[in-house]
Protein backbone atom coordinates (compact mmCIF):
# COMPACT_ATOMS: atom_id res chain seq x y z
CA UNK A 1 0.00 0.00 0.00
CA UNK A 2 2.46 2.61 0.99
CA UNK A 3 5.93 2.64 -0.70
CA UNK A 4 9.03 1.74 1.13
CA UNK A 5 12.07 4.02 1.24
CA UNK A 6 15.37 3.45 2.52
CA UNK A 7 17.50 6.64 3.59
CA UNK A 8 20.01 6.77 6.47
CA UNK A 9 18.44 9.12 9.31
CA UNK A 10 19.40 12.50 9.35
CA UNK A 11 19.01 15.02 12.05
CA UNK A 12 16.24 17.36 10.56
CA UNK A 13 17.86 20.77 11.13
CA UNK A 14 21.09 19.36 8.75
CA UNK A 15 18.17 18.69 6.09
CA UNK A 16 17.07 22.32 6.46
CA UNK A 17 20.73 23.47 5.67
CA UNK A 18 20.75 20.98 3.19
CA UNK A 19 18.00 21.87 1.29
CA UNK A 20 17.40 22.19 -2.27
CA UNK A 21 17.24 25.91 -3.15
CA UNK A 22 17.52 26.73 -7.08
CA UNK A 23 15.35 25.14 -10.03
CA UNK A 24 19.06 23.75 -11.84
CA UNK A 25 19.85 21.24 -8.60
CA UNK A 26 16.46 19.94 -8.41
CA UNK A 27 16.07 19.48 -11.77
CA UNK A 28 19.32 17.65 -12.02
CA UNK A 29 18.60 15.49 -8.97
CA UNK A 30 15.15 14.41 -10.72
CA UNK A 31 17.33 13.57 -13.95
CA UNK A 32 15.75 16.57 -15.94
CA UNK A 33 17.33 19.17 -18.44
CA UNK A 34 16.61 22.61 -18.81
CA UNK A 35 13.37 22.10 -21.07
CA UNK A 36 12.27 21.41 -18.08
CA UNK A 37 13.06 24.59 -16.47
CA UNK A 38 10.04 27.31 -16.61
CA UNK A 39 11.71 30.62 -16.34
CA UNK A 40 11.57 31.00 -13.06
CA UNK A 41 13.85 33.89 -12.56
CA UNK A 42 11.12 36.41 -11.13
CA UNK A 43 9.16 34.33 -9.07
CA UNK A 44 12.27 33.10 -7.15
CA UNK A 45 13.14 36.87 -5.82
CA UNK A 46 9.63 37.38 -4.91
CA UNK A 47 9.57 33.65 -3.17
CA UNK A 48 12.63 31.39 -3.02
CA UNK A 49 12.63 28.21 -3.78
CA UNK A 50 13.70 25.82 -0.80
CA UNK A 51 13.18 21.95 -1.14
CA UNK A 52 14.05 19.47 1.28
CA UNK A 53 15.69 16.21 0.05
CA UNK A 54 13.24 13.95 1.80
CA UNK A 55 10.67 15.53 -0.21
CA UNK A 56 12.59 15.15 -3.59
CA UNK A 57 13.39 11.49 -2.55
CA UNK A 58 9.53 11.16 -3.05
CA UNK A 59 9.14 12.32 -6.16
CA UNK A 60 8.91 10.45 -10.06
CA UNK A 61 12.74 10.45 -11.42
CA UNK A 62 12.59 11.81 -14.79
CA UNK A 63 8.84 13.26 -14.28
CA UNK A 64 8.49 17.08 -15.18
CA UNK A 65 5.01 16.68 -14.40
CA UNK A 66 5.81 14.53 -10.96
CA UNK A 67 2.65 16.63 -8.73
CA UNK A 68 5.22 17.23 -6.11
CA UNK A 69 7.27 19.04 -8.03
CA UNK A 70 5.20 20.95 -9.63
CA UNK A 71 4.17 22.41 -5.68
CA UNK A 72 7.44 23.55 -5.34
CA UNK A 73 9.37 24.39 -8.63
CA UNK A 74 9.18 28.71 -9.17
CA UNK A 75 7.63 29.37 -12.18
CA UNK A 76 7.42 33.25 -13.55
CA UNK A 77 3.57 32.11 -14.37
CA UNK A 78 3.45 33.20 -11.07
CA UNK A 79 3.52 36.71 -11.42
CA UNK A 80 1.03 37.58 -14.03
CA UNK A 81 -0.88 39.78 -12.55
CA UNK A 82 -4.82 38.29 -11.58
CA UNK A 83 -7.70 40.58 -10.94
CA UNK A 84 -9.01 39.24 -7.77
CA UNK A 85 -6.03 38.01 -6.30
CA UNK A 86 -4.20 39.80 -3.23
CA UNK A 87 -1.84 39.07 -1.14
CA UNK A 88 -3.76 38.98 2.11
CA UNK A 89 -6.75 37.10 0.78
CA UNK A 90 -7.68 36.24 4.29
CA UNK A 91 -7.68 39.38 5.96
CA UNK A 92 -5.84 38.91 8.37
CA UNK A 93 -4.45 41.75 9.10
CA UNK A 94 -7.82 42.99 10.56
CA UNK A 95 -8.13 40.17 12.78
CA UNK A 96 -4.60 40.31 14.67
CA UNK A 97 -4.99 41.65 18.15
CA UNK A 98 -1.61 41.71 18.28
CA UNK A 99 1.62 40.47 16.24
CA UNK A 100 1.37 36.51 16.00
CA UNK A 101 -2.12 36.13 17.19
CA UNK A 102 -5.00 35.74 14.99
CA UNK A 103 -8.59 35.15 16.76
CA UNK A 104 -11.31 34.82 14.17
CA UNK A 105 -12.96 31.87 15.38
CA UNK A 106 -14.87 31.82 19.16
CA UNK A 107 -12.85 29.69 21.66
CA UNK A 108 -10.04 28.95 19.38
CA UNK A 109 -6.69 31.24 18.70
CA UNK A 110 -4.18 31.01 16.05
CA UNK A 111 -0.70 31.65 16.97
CA UNK A 112 1.98 32.37 14.04
CA UNK A 113 4.66 30.47 16.05
CA UNK A 114 7.29 30.89 13.67
CA UNK A 115 7.62 32.98 10.47
CA UNK A 116 9.70 30.41 8.41
CA UNK A 117 8.84 27.23 6.82
CA UNK A 118 10.88 24.11 5.84
CA UNK A 119 9.55 23.98 2.15
CA UNK A 120 8.52 26.97 0.00
CA UNK A 121 4.75 25.71 -1.42
CA UNK A 122 4.35 27.69 -4.22
CA UNK A 123 0.35 28.14 -4.08
CA UNK A 124 1.20 29.42 0.29
CA UNK A 125 -1.40 31.72 0.88
CA UNK A 126 1.10 33.03 3.44
CA UNK A 127 3.73 33.87 0.66
CA UNK A 128 3.17 37.45 1.21
CA UNK A 129 2.74 37.57 4.66
CA UNK A 130 5.10 40.15 6.74
CA UNK A 131 6.45 37.91 8.79
CA UNK A 132 10.19 37.98 9.62
CA UNK A 133 12.02 34.87 9.91
CA UNK A 134 12.18 35.29 13.36
CA UNK A 135 10.28 32.94 16.32
CA UNK A 136 8.57 34.80 18.75
CA UNK A 137 10.45 36.43 20.93
CA UNK A 138 9.86 35.86 24.95
CA UNK A 139 7.83 38.91 25.37
CA UNK A 140 5.33 38.44 22.40
CA UNK A 141 4.51 34.67 23.77
CA UNK A 142 4.18 36.41 27.21
CA UNK A 143 1.81 39.10 25.34
CA UNK A 144 -0.12 36.03 24.01
CA UNK A 145 -0.13 34.11 27.35
CA UNK A 146 -2.04 37.17 28.91
CA UNK A 147 -4.26 37.39 25.89
CA UNK A 148 -5.47 33.77 26.28
CA UNK A 149 -6.07 34.62 30.02
CA UNK A 150 -8.04 37.79 29.48
CA UNK A 151 -10.25 35.50 26.91
CA UNK A 152 -11.33 32.81 29.90
CA UNK A 153 -13.72 31.03 26.47
CA UNK A 154 -10.27 29.82 24.60
CA UNK A 155 -10.37 26.77 25.20
CA UNK A 156 -7.17 25.43 22.23
CA UNK A 157 -4.13 26.79 20.88
CA UNK A 158 -3.60 26.47 17.73
CA UNK A 159 0.26 26.65 16.84
CA UNK A 160 0.38 27.78 13.21
CA UNK A 161 2.92 30.16 10.51
CA UNK A 162 4.81 29.53 8.86
CA UNK A 163 5.59 26.09 10.29
CA UNK A 164 5.47 26.06 14.23
CA UNK A 165 7.93 23.25 14.15
CA UNK A 166 10.44 25.09 12.70
CA UNK A 167 11.24 26.05 16.43
CA UNK A 168 13.41 24.03 18.33
CA UNK A 169 12.52 21.67 20.77
CA UNK A 170 13.75 23.10 23.85
CA UNK A 171 11.99 26.38 23.42
CA UNK A 172 8.71 24.85 22.26
CA UNK A 173 8.67 22.62 25.37
CA UNK A 174 8.87 26.02 27.43
CA UNK A 175 6.06 27.15 25.76
CA UNK A 176 3.84 24.18 26.05
CA UNK A 177 4.80 23.81 29.41
CA UNK A 178 2.89 27.68 30.34
CA UNK A 179 0.00 26.58 28.13
CA UNK A 180 -0.32 22.75 30.32
CA UNK A 181 -0.65 25.63 33.45
CA UNK A 182 -3.33 27.52 31.91
CA UNK A 183 -6.87 25.54 33.49
CA UNK A 184 -9.23 26.73 31.01
CA UNK A 185 -7.56 25.46 27.80
CA UNK A 186 -8.40 21.76 26.58
CA UNK A 187 -6.23 20.82 23.21
CA UNK A 188 -3.12 21.86 21.88
CA UNK A 189 -3.18 21.77 17.73
CA UNK A 190 -0.15 22.24 15.59
CA UNK A 191 -0.88 22.80 12.15
CA UNK A 192 2.51 21.89 10.43
CA UNK A 193 4.17 20.50 7.11
CA UNK A 194 7.46 19.94 8.09
CA UNK A 195 6.86 15.68 9.28
CA UNK A 196 5.74 15.62 5.64
CA UNK A 197 8.60 17.11 4.16
CA UNK A 198 11.23 16.24 6.77
CA UNK A 199 9.68 13.00 8.50
CA UNK A 200 12.79 13.15 10.91
CA UNK A 201 11.31 15.63 12.10
CA UNK A 202 9.30 13.63 14.36
CA UNK A 203 12.25 12.96 16.65
CA UNK A 204 12.48 11.75 20.99
CA UNK A 205 12.62 15.58 22.00
CA UNK A 206 9.23 16.28 19.94
CA UNK A 207 7.64 12.89 21.27
CA UNK A 208 8.37 13.68 24.78
CA UNK A 209 6.33 17.07 24.62
CA UNK A 210 3.58 15.45 22.98
CA UNK A 211 3.40 12.81 25.52
CA UNK A 212 4.26 15.14 28.24
CA UNK A 213 1.38 17.64 27.48
CA UNK A 214 -1.35 17.57 29.72
CA UNK A 215 -3.70 19.31 26.96
CA UNK A 216 -4.86 16.77 24.21
CA UNK A 217 -2.52 17.63 21.25
CA UNK A 218 -4.09 17.56 17.93
CA UNK A 219 -0.67 17.16 14.64
CA UNK A 220 -2.80 18.64 11.69
CA UNK A 221 -0.19 17.66 8.82
CA UNK A 222 -0.92 19.42 5.41
CA UNK A 223 -0.15 16.70 2.70
CA UNK A 224 -1.86 17.41 -0.90
CA UNK A 225 -0.95 14.16 -3.08
CA UNK A 226 -0.89 10.81 -1.88
CA UNK A 227 3.27 10.08 -3.23
CA UNK A 228 3.46 12.70 -0.18
CA UNK A 229 3.02 9.49 1.93
CA UNK A 230 5.95 6.72 2.67
CA UNK A 231 6.83 4.21 5.27
CA UNK A 232 8.93 6.63 7.01
CA UNK A 233 5.52 9.32 7.54
CA UNK A 234 3.52 6.10 8.95
CA UNK A 235 6.57 5.31 11.35
CA UNK A 236 6.46 8.48 12.35
CA UNK A 237 2.61 8.53 12.88
CA UNK A 238 2.68 5.96 14.72
CA UNK A 239 5.01 6.80 17.79
CA UNK A 240 3.12 10.31 17.74
CA UNK A 241 -0.26 8.48 18.06
CA UNK A 242 1.85 6.57 20.83
CA UNK A 243 2.37 9.68 22.26
CA UNK A 244 -0.93 10.67 22.70
CA UNK A 245 -1.69 12.45 19.61
CA UNK A 246 -4.46 12.69 17.11
CA UNK A 247 -3.04 13.27 13.53
CA UNK A 248 -5.14 14.70 10.91
CA UNK A 249 -4.47 16.08 7.41
CA UNK A 250 -5.37 18.77 6.02
CA UNK A 251 -4.72 19.75 1.73
CA UNK A 252 -5.27 22.20 -0.77
CA UNK A 253 -7.09 21.62 -4.07
CA UNK A 254 -4.43 22.52 -6.99
CA UNK A 255 -5.21 22.58 -10.61
CA UNK A 256 -2.60 19.70 -12.16
CA UNK A 257 -1.46 18.28 -8.75
CA UNK A 258 -4.73 16.49 -6.99
CA UNK A 259 -7.78 17.64 -8.95
CA UNK A 260 -8.90 14.30 -10.31
CA UNK A 261 -11.13 11.66 -8.78
CA UNK A 262 -8.26 9.15 -8.80
CA UNK A 263 -5.51 11.75 -6.90
CA UNK A 264 -8.13 12.11 -4.10
CA UNK A 265 -8.91 8.95 -3.77
CA UNK A 266 -5.26 7.74 -3.39
CA UNK A 267 -4.73 10.53 -1.25
CA UNK A 268 -7.21 9.84 1.75
CA UNK A 269 -6.39 5.78 1.51
CA UNK A 270 -2.43 6.54 1.80
CA UNK A 271 -3.48 8.90 4.90
CA UNK A 272 -5.24 6.33 6.32
CA UNK A 273 -2.59 3.60 5.50
CA UNK A 274 -0.40 5.85 7.69
CA UNK A 275 -2.66 6.24 10.62
CA UNK A 276 -4.16 9.78 9.30
CA UNK A 277 -7.35 11.23 9.43
CA UNK A 278 -8.29 13.58 6.13
CA UNK A 279 -9.88 16.61 8.09
CA UNK A 280 -10.06 19.40 5.27
CA UNK A 281 -9.47 20.00 1.73
CA UNK A 282 -9.01 23.33 1.05
CA UNK A 283 -9.88 25.46 -2.38
CA UNK A 284 -7.30 28.11 -3.24
CA UNK A 285 -7.13 31.45 -1.78
CA UNK A 286 -7.07 33.61 -3.71
CA UNK A 287 -3.30 34.94 -3.50
CA UNK A 288 -1.11 36.62 -5.67
CA UNK A 289 1.00 34.67 -7.61
CA UNK A 290 -1.41 31.02 -6.91
CA UNK A 291 -4.27 31.37 -10.02
CA UNK A 292 -2.77 28.87 -12.07
CA UNK A 293 -3.54 26.58 -9.74
CA UNK A 294 -6.70 27.64 -8.92
CA UNK A 295 -10.15 25.61 -9.48
CA UNK A 296 -13.55 27.08 -9.39
CA UNK A 297 -15.84 25.89 -6.15
CA UNK A 298 -18.69 24.60 -8.59
CA UNK A 299 -15.91 22.37 -10.52
CA UNK A 300 -14.56 21.58 -6.52
CA UNK A 301 -17.85 20.49 -5.18
CA UNK A 302 -18.83 17.90 -8.15
CA UNK A 303 -15.19 16.98 -7.98
CA UNK A 304 -16.09 15.60 -4.66
CA UNK A 305 -18.90 14.71 -5.40
CA UNK A 306 -17.02 11.76 -7.34
CA UNK A 307 -14.78 11.74 -4.66
CA UNK A 308 -17.56 10.66 -2.11
CA UNK A 309 -19.33 7.74 -4.30
CA UNK A 310 -15.34 6.19 -4.23
CA UNK A 311 -14.54 6.46 -0.20
CA UNK A 312 -16.35 5.62 3.16
CA UNK A 313 -17.72 8.96 5.06
CA UNK A 314 -14.87 8.58 7.36
CA UNK A 315 -12.32 8.86 4.35
CA UNK A 316 -13.89 12.25 3.29
CA UNK A 317 -12.10 15.68 3.81
CA UNK A 318 -14.63 18.53 4.33
CA UNK A 319 -14.25 20.69 1.53
CA UNK A 320 -13.44 24.25 2.74
CA UNK A 321 -13.24 27.82 1.92
CA UNK A 322 -11.62 30.72 4.42
CA UNK A 323 -13.84 33.68 3.95
CA UNK A 324 -12.90 36.90 5.65
CA UNK A 325 -15.48 38.00 7.96
CA UNK A 326 -17.34 34.58 8.00
CA UNK A 327 -17.41 33.52 12.15
CA UNK A 328 -16.23 29.70 11.19
CA UNK A 329 -14.86 27.79 8.16
CA UNK A 330 -17.40 27.23 5.22
CA UNK A 331 -17.72 24.27 4.11
CA UNK A 332 -18.94 23.16 0.75
CA UNK A 333 -21.19 19.83 0.49
CA UNK A 334 -19.81 17.43 -2.43
CA UNK A 335 -22.27 17.56 -5.99
C1 LIG B 1 -8.60 27.77 10.25
C2 LIG B 1 -8.46 28.60 11.45
C3 LIG B 1 -8.79 28.10 12.72
C4 LIG B 1 -9.23 26.67 12.93
O1 LIG B 1 -10.46 26.39 12.38
P1 LIG B 1 -11.05 24.93 12.59
O2 LIG B 1 -12.30 24.92 11.80
O3 LIG B 1 -11.24 24.76 14.06
O4 LIG B 1 -10.02 23.97 12.08
C5 LIG B 1 -8.70 28.93 13.80
N1 LIG B 1 -8.30 30.21 13.68
C6 LIG B 1 -7.97 30.73 12.48
C7 LIG B 1 -7.55 32.15 12.40
C8 LIG B 1 -8.03 29.93 11.34
O5 LIG B 1 -7.67 30.45 10.16
S1 LIG C 1 4.40 24.82 4.53
FE1 LIG C 1 2.41 25.84 4.65
S2 LIG C 1 2.84 27.95 5.31
FE2 LIG C 1 4.79 27.02 4.61
S3 LIG C 1 4.98 27.58 2.43
FE3 LIG C 1 3.97 25.59 2.49
S4 LIG C 1 1.77 26.06 2.50
FE4 LIG C 1 2.87 27.94 3.07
Amino acid sequence: MIPIQNTEPTHWTDELVHAVKTPSELLTLLGLDDRHLPSSQNAMSAFKMLIPRPFIARMEYGNAEDPLLRQVLADDIEMQPNAGYSQDPLDEGNHTPQKALVHKYERRVLVIAAGSCAVNCRYCFRRHFPYSDNQLAQQEWDSVIHYIEANPSINEVILSGGDPLMLKDSLLSKHIARLNTLPQLKRLRIHTRLPIVIPERINAELLQWVEDSKLDVIMVLHSNHGNEIDNIIAKKVLQLKQAGATVLNQGVLLKGINDTVEAQVALSERLFAAGILPYYMFTLDPIEGGAHFDISIDTAQRLMGQVAQKLPGYLMPRLAKEIPGEPAKTIFAPL
